[in-house]
């Protein structure tokens, strides 16, 4: 990943926002709900404005900017592969979505880097710039389905497979509407027109050759760009390094399979389900840590060092798995001397994994303890959002969390419908600190109903 600080979250920004408007429409706790947080954020603002004005669907502009950076812009920090903002508008030599849209909005660039709004705007002119080269005219704009074509454009991916892959995880956010930093879209039933990548073989499609180059059972062979890594080693391998990769998963393959590049890692891991690609093998040098890439396996974690809600247990147990298979299979120890984080290896300027990975949990797993559970496993969002003492709205209310709160959710439960900024849903989730349950649509995951957590 790249160098970054840590930043202030955007959500903690947008809640404080929120939290004006909380004290003029809070409501006894016996109304009828559903106003757990304040009124519509400036960024969901920005994604109806710039859908209207550009004639692209709402739905579609989130879904893309889910999947990029769970609605996050890193208060304009780049991505590994240069890309800025909630849609990660991105220059580099296979990505120039942020000249395209300076130049069709007029707005500088570094206005489209920082301001979450002018970037939603800037991605909303690129993706009609490419639905009117693509013929999308009327009617046919309103069909979710259609732009499937433009959103394989928009991701600039490096070939068919990785452009289908980035294309399908937008529908499948699409389909289980979102529920993050404030804005929300409604799951909507979509087939996707895939048009020419109707043909296209989707990544984890195994054949024998894919088979037979992973050195990890568990993974989908997908090799990085020949210009990315060096062939063979010129030391034994000892070490394992942990990385984040300051961007999505089909980002940063696409970015590996990118001969400018000039980086690689041998694995990457997506957030939502530990889907592990590997990308180099373990008997070739990645570039993923300078002077350490001789001696070292690279593992790079979807997400964003300083946005938790990243760090699913999914991707924990996948990667401990893949961790603890490496070690065993070359004879390394599981320790933290050589499982080690791309922040304590020598000779480099990275943070990740950062603050937010959790250790003691990670290395638990790899050593096979049945471990505790982790501190937290995931995030709320919004202000004022109402813990009570059952899944009923007419429940006594426990405690309100403040703002954005990290949670441990023991199991959950269906209950009262809540119904928050357009979308609907009867899970809840039992909190373990607070000691009560709160509606699933201010935690920060799009799913209705969490994964990995068990039913009350
Ligand atoms: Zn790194």
């Amino acid at each position: 990943m790249f160098h970054t600080a840590r930043v202030r979250r955007l959500t903690a920004v947008l809640a404080t926002a929120a939290a004006g408007a909380l004290a003029l429409s809070a409501l006894p706790s016996n109304a009828a709900e559903p106003v757990e947080t304040g009124a519509t954020s400036r960024l969901a603002e920005a994604f109806k404005t710039a859908a209207t004005q550009y004639d692209v669907p709402r739905e579609l502009l989130v879904g893309i900017g889910y999947a990029e950076s769970h609605l996050d812009g890193h208060d304009g920090l780049p991505s590994q592969a240069n890309g800025y903002g909630v849609m990660h508008l991105a220059s580099n030599p296979a990505n120039p979505t942020m000249s395209e849209a300076a130049k069709l909005t007029g707005l500088p660039v570094e206005k489209l880097a920082k301001d979450p709004g002018a970037n939603v705007r800037g991605a909303a002119a690129v993706l009609d710039a490419y639905a009117d080269k693509a013929g999308l005219q009327g009617a046919e704009r309103n069909d979710l389905g259609k732009w499937y074509a433009v959103v394989a454009q928009y991701s600039h991916s490096a070939d068919g497979p990785t452009a289908r892959l980035y294309a399908d995880e937008v529908y499948r956010i699409i389909g289980l509407g979102v529920g993050a930093a404030g804005v929300s879209t409604a799951p909507v039933k979509v087939s996707p027109d895939r048009g020419k990548y109707a043909n296209v073989a989707p990544l984890g499609t195994r054949t024998p050759t894919s088979i037979a180059a992973v050195d990890y059972p568990g993974a989908i062979w997908n090799a990085a760009s020949t210009s990315n890594y060096r062939v063979g080693r010129t030391a034994a391998i000892s070490t394992i390094v942990i990385h984040v990769t300051q961007g999505s998963y089909a980002g940063a393959i696409s970015w590996f399979k990118n001969p400018a590049a000039q980086v690689s890692a041998h694995y990457v891991i997506r957030s939502s389900d530990g889907q592990v690609t590997q990308m180099v093998a373990e008997k070739d040098t990645a570039w993923h840590a300078r002077s350490a890439n001789p001696y070292t396996v690279g593992i790079e974690h979807e997400g964003w060092v300083d946005q938790p809600s990243w760090f699913t247990d999914a991707m924990y147990r996948s990667s401990a798995a893949l961790t603890r298979s490496i070690a065993d299979r070359r004879g390394i120890p599981k320790d933290r001397a050589h499982i080690r984080g791309h922040n304590e290896l020598p000779d480099n300027d990275h943070t990740d994994p950062g603050p937010n990975w959790n250790w003691t949990y990670y290395m638990q797993l790899v050593n096979g303890v049945n471990p505790n559970p982790p501190t937290y496993n995931f995030t709320t969002y919004g202000s004022g959002v109402r813990v009570r003492s059952d899944a009923r709205l007419s429940a006594s209310i426990v405690t309100t969390l403040a703002g954005p709160t990290q949670v441990f959710v023991t199991c959950q439960k269906q209950g009262d419908t809540v119904t928050a900024e357009g979308t609907s849903n009867n899970w809840w989730s039992k909190l373990r600190d607070q000691g009560g349950y709160m509606t699933n649509i201010y935690i920060d995951h799009p799913d209705a109903k969490l994964p990995g957590v068990p039913v009350c």
